[in-house]
C-alpha cells in the first residue's frame, strides 16, 4: 500500500512543512504520493516531483479547487483513499480542517499533532497543550494523522524524479461555497516559517504599544511578530499572529518572549524553538523554565535598549 501526503501550498509555493510530512511519510517505507489540490499546478507539481522521497505527485486540479474547500478536499481524499494505508500532512489549521472531515467520512480514527511514529500503526502524541505524552496504537486499516512538523527534518527539495498524474475530481460540494479570502499584507517575514520571532502579550498594555515597542527590534532583527492569545483578545495583535495551542505553532532559530508569562496552551505553540529568550519582570514567569536567556526587567525600558544596542 502507499502513502498520500496531503500538500499545503498557495499556489505558487509549498509551505515548508510539508516537505517535513514527506519525511515522516517515510517511515513506512512504501511508496509516498504527495497531493496537490488547486488550479494550474504545474509549477508546484514540478518543483515539488524532484523532492527526495516522493515517488508520485498527483494534481487534484479544477475551476471550483481554485479556493478550495475543507468539504471538497475530505470527498477528494475519500475518493483516492482505497489506494492508500496512510494519510498524512502537516499539522497545521489547513490539515486540522480538512483530515478530520475525511477521517469522519472514512469511520476511521483522526490521529493528530503525532510527535513520533514508532511503528507502522503506533504514534506519540501530546495532550493538556503538550503536558502529557500519550503512545496510542490506532488498529484501523487506514490511519489517518496529522503529524508535529518541528519533530521531522524537512525532505530535501532535490534528488527525486516523482511521475507526475492528474486525477479526477468528485463533483463540487454545494452546501458551503468560498466568498473571498483576506489576507493580511506585510513586509515582516511569515510567521510560521520566519527564522527570528519576537512576540509580545498582554503586558504590552495597547494596540499601539505592541506596535511601537515590538515592531523596531523585529525590524532590525528581520523577525515576524508573534503574541498571545491575551494580546490578540484584547485587540492588541490581530488573530493570525497567535501563537500557541489554538494559534500557529512555530520553531524558529531564534524566538523573543516579551512580557509572556509562559502559560502552557503559549509554549505550546513556541518551545521546540532553537534557542528563547524571554523578558519578564516577574523573575518566578513559568516563561523562564523554558528560556535559553532570561531578562528580568520591565520590557518598555529592556526592549528600546536592546533595539538601540543592534547594529
Ligand atoms: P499574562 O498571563 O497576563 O502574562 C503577562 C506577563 O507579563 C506576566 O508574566 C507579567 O509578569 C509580565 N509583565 C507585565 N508587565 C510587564 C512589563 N512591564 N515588563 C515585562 N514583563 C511584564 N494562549 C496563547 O498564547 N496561545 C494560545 O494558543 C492559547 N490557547 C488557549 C487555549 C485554551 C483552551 C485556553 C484555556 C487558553 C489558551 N491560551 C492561549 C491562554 C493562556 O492560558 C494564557 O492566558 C495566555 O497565554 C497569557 O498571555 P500573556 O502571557 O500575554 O498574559
Amino acid at each position: 500500500m502507499n502513502i498520500l501526503v496531503l500538500a499545503e501550498h498557495d499556489g505558487q509555493q509549498l509551505n515548508p512543512s510539508s516537505l517535513q510530512a514527506i519525511t515522516a511519510a517515510q517511515f513506512w517505507q512504501a511508496p509516498v504520493h504527495v497531493l496537490l489540490v488547486g488550479s494550474a499546478l504545474d509549477t508546484i507539481a514540478s518543483s515539488l516531483a524532484t523532492v527526495s522521497g516522493v515517488t508520485k505527485v498527483i494534481k487534484a486540479e479544477a475551476a471550483h479547487l481554485e479556493n478550495p474547500l475543507a468539504e471538497d478536499i475530505a470527498n477528494l481524499l475519500v475518493s483516492i483513499s482505497s489506494e492508500y494505508s496512510v494519510i498524512l500532512a502537516a499539522h497545521t489549521s489547513f490539515s486540522r480542517n480538512t483530515l478530520p472531515r475525511a477521517a469522519a467520512l472514512l469511520d476511521v480514527a483522526m490521529i493528530s499533532d503525532v510527535l513520533e511514529i514508532q511503528a507502522e500503526n503506533c504514534y506519540v502524541r501530546s495532550i493538556y497543550a503538550g503536558n502529557i505524552l500519550t503512545h496510542i496504537q490506532s488498529q484501523d486499516a487506514l490511519q489517518v494523522l496529522t503529524v508535529h512538523s518541528s519533530h521531522f527534518i524537512a525532505a530535501t527539495t532535490q534528488g527525486g524524479s516523482a511521475d507526475i498524474s492528474a486525477i479526477d475530481v468528485p463533483a463540487p460540494f454545494t452546501q458551503t461555497r468560498w466568498i473571498s479570502t483576506k489576507q493580511t499584507q506585510s513586509d515582516r517575514p511569515a510567521l510560521s516559517s520566519a527564522k527570528v520571532v519576537v512576540s509580545g502579550g498582554r503586558s504590552l498594555g495597547s494596540a499601539e504599544n505592541f506596535e511601537q515597542v515590538l515592531a523596531p527590534l523585529a525590524a532590525k532583527l528581520g523577525a515576524a511578530i508573534g503574541a498571545t492569545r491575551a494580546a490578540v483578545d484584547a485587540g492588541y495583535a490581530a488573530n493570525e499572529l497567535q501563537v500557541g495551542q489554538t494559534g500557529i505553532v512555530v520553531a524558529p532559530d531564534l524566538y523573543i518572549a516579551v512580557g509572556i508569562s509562559g502559560a502552557v496552551q503559549h509554549t505550546y505553540g513556541m518551545k521546540d524553538s532553537r534557542i528563547v529568550v524571554a523578558i519578564n519582570q516577574d523573575p518566578d514567569a513559568p516563561i523562564f523554565q523554558i528560556a535559553d536567556y532570561g531578562l528580568v526587567g520591565d520590557l518598555f525600558d529592556t526592549i528600546p535598549a536592546i533595539t538601540a544596542a543592534i547594529q
